[in-house]
């Protein structure tokens, strides 16, 4: 089991070989029956945006068995996708959790325009970016900024969702952390 620093530590020099445009190699065979004989034992977990432009594994530089992601447009974070952050942690041993937001999330600029929460399932997704929204709104001195707020604050709410989930409580080494990731220039602005 990786403890969490290592696991922080192989993410940030991951995330500079791909600054850097070092190619990622395809997995080799060998690398996949090992996994599929011996079971994966991701060394984080990344919990992100659908978003087509935010590829962890690449912004990582990961292979298969590196990092277990769950992807929701605006990486919101209901119950369904607790349980496999919990899956991960209980059953997989993986000691690091990453909320990984973007700059220009549609997500979030959706929960920031005028929307009615109808009884559609975008609405049930869109209500759990609105906190994050409504506090950036307190905050911000004009529109032209509030999505890129909401987005800083959306990383933050959803790191607390998951570190308010009892289930967590009293794991030794579990690390919880975010990170933003700018889709223009293909860099992590900052770390939480
Ligand atoms: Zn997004």
């Amino acid at each position: 089991m990786t403890n969490s620093n290592e696991a922080l530590e192989k993410l940030k020099q991951g995330h500079q070989k791909f600054t850097e445009g070092t190619p990622i190699a395809a997995p080799s065979k060998e690398l996949l029956c090992d996994l599929a004989t011996n079971g994966q034992h991701p060394f984080a977990i990344v919990v992100t945006c659908s978003d087509s432009r935010v590829v962890p594994e690449f912004i990582f530089h990961c292979q298969p068995g590196d990092i277990f992601t769950i992807r929701t447009a605006g990486q919101v974070i209901s119950d369904i996708e607790m349980g496999s952050i919990e899956y991960a942690v209980d059953h997989l041993g993986t000691r690091l959790v990453v909320v990984l937001g973007h700059t220009h999330c549609g997500a979030v600029h959706g929960a920031c325009e005028p929307h009615d929460n109808c009884s559609c399932s975008l609405g049930a997704l869109l209500s759990l970016v609105e906190p994050s929204v409504n506090a950036a709104k307190s905050q911000c001195r004009s529109d032209k900024e509030l999505t890129a707020v909401a987005e800083d604050l959306n990383i933050r709410n959803m790191i607390k969702t998951i570190v308010d989930n009892p289930v967590f409580t009293g794991i030794a080494d579990l690390k919880i952390v975010g990170a933003k990731y700018d889709i223009e220039n293909g860099r992590i602005l900052y770390w939480v």
